[in-house]
């Protein structure tokens, strides 16, 4: 993927302040962090959502992105983290390359990661939840 950003940094053709890096997977920081310390954890290989990784890939980016996130837990941070991970433009995915965020979270950091709630009414809960198993 030619005009890909995260193929490019994983390439070595464009900087990245990276944490970590192995065949597979490479890990750096946000440059425009949620708060100071936030990483990306991505695939190497060109994969657009969770849904297109291969399964061997997936294994390595959640096991690599434990690893980054303990290491931040020891480093600057203090145990406390969020995992997110965008898929599509409707979810907010700037990036069409896979990638988990590690943000680290202090005490008042004013950060917000919190939604609204919605509701169910009536039996919507049931017939959305019979939807949803015939496809697993
Ligand atoms: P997402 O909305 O999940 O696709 O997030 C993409 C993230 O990539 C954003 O938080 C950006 O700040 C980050 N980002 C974009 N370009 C770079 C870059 N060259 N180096 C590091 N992070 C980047
Ligand atoms: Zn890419």
């Amino acid at each position: 993927m030619e005009d890909c950003i995260f193929c490019k940094i994983a390439d070595g053709k464009i900087p990245a302040a990276k944490v970590y890096e192995d065949n597979n997977i490479i890990s750096f920081l946000d440059i425009m962090p949620a708060n100071k310390g936030h990483c990306l954890v991505v695939p190497k290989k060109h994969y657009e959502t969770l849904l297109d990784i291969s399964d061997d890939d997936l294994k390595n980016l959640i096991i690599t992105t434990k690893k980054i996130a303990k290491a931040l837990s020891l480093s600057i941070g203090n145990g406390s983290f969020n995992l997110v991970m965008n898929n599509g433009k409707v979810a907010g995915q700037l990036v069409d390359h896979a990638h988990i965020h590690i943000i680290p979270r202090f005490k008042g950091d004013r950060l917000r990661l919190k939604w609204s709630h919605k509701k169910y009414v009536n039996k919507q809960m049931k017939e959305i939840q019979e939807k949803i198993k015939k496809f697993v």
